[in-house]
């Protein structure tokens, strides 16, 4: 299989363009850094808020944990590829601790708002007007020859004052070659496209697609109420208990006949752990999962966006640009226009 769009970005580029491991990084300076607290916690990194000691500049630091030299390169060079694109986090620097010599990646600041907070007090303008910031940053990246392979709400900052979204943790991001075989053990577990679940490696920038249709999915099945309240609360969409269970829970949704479809078009067998596992289960149509909580959402073109992005057959998904043009983006255009 090999993707649809933006196939020989790479190819067509010097082979320094996309390969990382000969990557000579230019090391900053530590002490221009001082760490004020502590944001966030990853599994490859710990992250504060800080400042640059010599402008009084707010910034991130993501101080890497010791994973392969070859990762943090790839990061780094994936980074550097994408500095400037709509909506990918800036990376202001790379420094290195004199001792140690942990390296710390130094990005700008996004006064971000936890996503369990905010989405459910969004408008559906509001959802609306950063599902289409996002796709800007994901057609940009496949414009450029890289998947980000980790499109979920945690890595997505919005500092909804200034209406600004970012991208952030490139940290599974790859360039993209045509006939690879990726590793399929990329992406959180309730984003992972079908592709990853029943093994196929030769997967493309259409998996960012679905993890952002299981995203959007989240959002407008989530609603804008407390949580006690909610009637249908549903984030994250697809929830499953581990990888398989969580192939089970999207075919709960989408259904059984073109789970058989796709396993027939791209000559793939599910591993024995799924015997008997599916039954013959029709799909569930959107509006099934509308209540009082996220009636505001719902409308004839969101759903209709969804069927063309959680689709098994990641060669049946829109594109990101593809995407933009879609009916339900049109208020958001339109504003853009004027
Ligand atoms: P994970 O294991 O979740 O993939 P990671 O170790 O790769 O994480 P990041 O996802 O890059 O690290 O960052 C971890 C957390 O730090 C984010 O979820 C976010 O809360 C916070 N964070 C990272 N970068 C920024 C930024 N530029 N502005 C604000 N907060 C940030």
């Amino acid at each position: 299989s090999v993707s649809l769009v933006y196939a020989n970005v790479n190819l067509n580029q010097s082979q320094d363009y996309y390969e990382y491991d000969n990557l000579q990084v230019q090391w900053g300076t530590q002490d221009d850094y001082e760490i004020c607290r502590k944001v966030g916690r990853g599994k490859y990194s710990e992250v504060f808020e800080g400042a640059n000691v010599l402008t009084g500049e707010q910034c991130v630091i993501k101080v890497l944990k010791p994973v392969k030299k070859k990762k943090i390169k790839r990061e780094i060079k994936i980074l550097q590829t994408l500095d400037g694109g709509p909506n990918i986090i800036g990376l202001l620097d790379i420094v290195r601790d004199p001792q140690s010599r942990t390296p710390s990646l130094v990005f700008e600041c996004v006064n971000n708002i936890e996503f369990k907070i905010l989405y459910p007090r969004f408008t559906d303008y509001d959802v609306r007007y950063y599902m289409y910031e996002l796709l800007k940053a994901l057609d940009y990246c496949h414009s450029k020859g890289i998947m980000h392979r980790d499109v979920k709400p945690h890595n997505v900052m919005i500092d909804h004052e200034k209406k600004q979204l970012r991208l952030i943790d490139w940290g599974l991001a790859d360039f993209y070659l045509p006939g690879m075989d990726y590793n399929v053990r990329v992406s959180s577990r309730c984003f992972k496209g079908p592709e990853l679940l029943v093994d196929f490696q030769q997967y493309d920038y259409s998996l960012d697609l679905w993890s952002y249709g299981a995203m959007l999915a989240g959002m407008v099945g989530t609603g804008g109420m407390p949580d006690s309240d909610r009637i249908f609360r549903k984030e994250p969409f697809f929830n499953g208990q581990d990888n398989d269970d969580q192939l089970v829970k999207i075919a709960r949704v989408l259904g059984t006949d073109k789970l058989h479809a796709y396993l027939k078009k791209y000559n793939l067998k599910l591993g024995s752990q799924f015997d008997g596992v599916f039954g013959s289960w029709q799909p569930r149509p959107w509006t099934k999962f509308v209540g009082p909580a996220n009636k505001k959402y719902a409308s004839p073109e969101v759903f209709d966006l969804l069927d063309n992005l959680l689709c098994y057959d990641h060669q049946e998904r829109l594109t990101a640009k593809e995407a933009m043009d879609h009916v339900w983006f049109k208020p958001i255009r339109e504003m853009e226009i004027a």
